[in-house]
């Protein structure tokens, strides 16, 4: 979508009486979790009245891919919808008959709530779990996503080489679905987005770009095109400025996207617009 040449910067939504609010998607918002046991129904209320409509709840491990599932299931018509997987932190746990029960779980629930197979990937900052083990876990579940012909969200943390290497190794043996995934708080260099763009994948911004010392990511934005960005949370993690220090939650979604309005030098509806039909056509969201 081409920009107005306007620098907006605001990060006002049209707030008259007659103006419904913009509308977004949160692609990752981990609301299953223990911080939104309290609260969640305001939590969705909240969201859904800053124009938030949908929201990805990404799995971190089996028995929490479940829990959002069940979630999901529990608010029809709330706008959830789920990825499962195993995140590099829990590898160690997914043992083979674990992942048979996931890839049972995407079958009794394919399309709803199940829409992509994550969060998974490579974490070496923490190495939670042995390299080895992380590199056999993120390879097991690209399978699987391709067996069942669902996207990833892939997370990387000071893991890019081996990411790619364990995504090309998957490749080589059958060719990566048109929109493989997303790489989710994308925080890699410019160079390294044209390569994972140029394979197809989308790239997810979170909270972070939105403070002082944000930098690199910035620039990839600049650099990304309109179309392969979405935007997410990343609930409870990672607050957008003003809210730093708070528990993060969907409804901040507008202040990630203001941030990005202004860094294209365009309108604020427009990145709403054109991420909202990102993470549709991403998660083959209807
Ligand atoms: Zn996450």
């Amino acid at each position: 979508m081409d920009c107005l040449q306007q620098p907006s910067g605001s990060f006002q939504q049209p707030t008259g009486d007659q103006l419904p609010p913009l509308e977004w998607i949160d692609s990752h918002a981990h609301l299953q979790g223990k911080p939104y046991a309290q609260d969640l129904i305001e939590v969705l209320a909240h969201s859904r009245a800053t124009g938030v409509h949908t929201m990805l709840l990404p799995g971190t491990d089996l028995a929490d891919s479940q829990t959002a599932v069940d979630l999901a299931l529990r608010h029809p018509g709330q706008g959830l919808v789920v990825s499962v997987g195993v995140h590099p932190h829990d590898a160690k746990s997914l043992t083979p008959d674990g992942l048979s029960q996931l890839r049972e779980l995407v079958l009794q629930h394919r399309s709803h709530p199940v829409v992509a197979i994550g969060e998974i990937g490579l974490d070496y900052h923490y190495d939670f779990s042995p390299r080895d083990v992380q590199r056999d876990v993120f390879r097991a579940q690209l399978e699987l996503a391709q067996e069942l012909d669902l996207p990833v969200i892939v997370h990387d943390r000071e893991a890019t080489a081996d990411c790619l290497s364990v995504i090309a190794e998957v490749a080589a043996k059958r060719p990566l679905r048109e929109i493989p995934g997303v790489f989710h708080c994308y925080s890699g260099s410019v160079e390294t987005a044209v390569i994972l763009l140029k394979m197809g994948f989308y790239l997810g911004f979170d909270g972070p770009i939105t403070f002082k010392n944000a930098r690199k990511a910035l620039e990839v934005i600049a650099s990304c095109p309109h179309d392969r960005l979405v935007l997410e949370t990343d609930s409870p993690y990672l607050t957008p400025v003003p809210h730093r220090g708070h528990r993060n939650t969907p409804e901040y979604i507008p202040l990630i996207g203001a941030k990005v309005a202004e860094i294209w030098g365009c309108d604020l509806a427009e990145v709403a617009v054109q991420t909202t039909a990102n993470a549709r056509k991403l998660f083959g969201l209807s």
